[in-house]
């Protein structure tokens, strides 16, 4: 049996329908857990478990993961909260233990060692660890930015023509939610029960100039790049509105950025998925009114 927590989020969505779809697990070989298991009626009413579980709630995981021969943990998303995500995941951890889980994956970031400027980077690294730790047989997935990101910053970038960072010439290697979602579908899937660490990555990276020519390519709305400080660009996020925790993980994205660390590109995702990834211009076509 496969478990995947989360299961109502876009990422666990997306890996229970290529389970379903693309690999062709029966419905019944999967247990979907979730904080709202109202969310996933339709999945429960295809014949997928449907399951209970919240972080949070230690005490409902062993319930929940109980006869899960392979589970995926998904990250939780308090990103802001500095070691939230820490203290939910290792619950999730533990309770895989003790239920007997014989496979245990999780969705990590590029580059989360010690040093790394991203804000949340030491939940992931400590879950990492405790998932080495706990002895069960694992596979991380060090999951790289979503090109669905953009689509957070890209219409006010858009709106005014400016795009302040301080990445510097530090590139991202964007990836697709669900080409990522259909490698870790196909890693939940495989019966290898050898541990294994991969980065999940687009086909390229680029950065923020590059995206912006895109974009603009894209879109024929010229885009300036404006560099700035760390604490400038916290500034002037806070100025527009943002609250500080949440200015402070953005900007520490850019430092990570302009530190190399998410620029790596790997072919993961084709090797495990089958497929070729979608490339960043062509996902910007395709989603080319959401960036309006
Ligand atoms: P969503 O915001 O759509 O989903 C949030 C996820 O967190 C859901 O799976 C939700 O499960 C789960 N969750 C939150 N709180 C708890 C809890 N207390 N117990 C158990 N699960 C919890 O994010 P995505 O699906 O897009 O991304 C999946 C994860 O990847 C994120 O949660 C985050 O860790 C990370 N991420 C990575 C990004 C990247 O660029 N690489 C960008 C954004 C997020 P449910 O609601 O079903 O209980």
């Amino acid at each position: 049996t496969l478990l995947v927590t989360g299961a109502s989020g876009q990422l666990g969505r997306g890996v229970i329908n290529h389970l379903l779809n693309t690999l062709k697990i029966p419905a019944s070989r999967i247990i979907a857990t979730t904080r709202t298991p109202a969310n996933l009626a339709d999945l429960a009413a295809w014949g997928v478990l449907v399951r209970a579980a919240d972080f949070n709630d230690p005490q409902s995981l062993g319930k929940a993961f109980a006869g899960a021969d392979r589970a995926l943990v998904i990250s939780t998303n308090e990103l802001e909260i500095q070691g939230k995500r820490r203290e939910q995941q290792l619950a999730a951890v533990t309770a895989a233990k003790q239920a007997g889980v014989g496979h245990l994956l999780y969705t990590s970031m590029p580059n989360p060692e010690p040093g790394s400027p991203v804000v949340f980077a030491p939940d992931h690294y400590d879950t990492e660890q405790a998932i080495k730790a706990s002895g069960i047989p694992y596979t991380i997935f060090r999951n790289g930015w979503y090109n669905e990101n953009l689509f957070m910053a890209l219409p006010q970038v858009l709106a005014s023509g400016q795009w302040y960072t301080s990445a510097g010439d530090g590139a991202i290697s964007y990836g697709t939610r669900d080409d990522f979602a259909a490698a870790i579908a196909a890693g939940l899937a495989s019966d290898s029960s050898e541990s294994a660490t991969y980065t999940l990555t687009g086909p390229s990276a680029y950065t923020a100039a590059e995206v912006a020519a895109l974009v603009t390519e894209v879109t024929n709305k010229p885009i300036q790049v404006i560099q700035l400080s760390d604490e400038a660009l916290t500034e002037g996020m806070m100025s527009a509105g943002l609250p500080e925790p949440f200015a402070k993980v953005l900007v520490s994205f850019d430092a990570a950025a302009r530190a190399g660390d998410l620029g790596i590109v790997t072919d993961t995702v084709e090797k495990l998925s089958g497929r070729k990834s979608v490339p960043l211009k062509q996902f910007l076509e395709t989603n080319k009114t959401a960036l309006a």
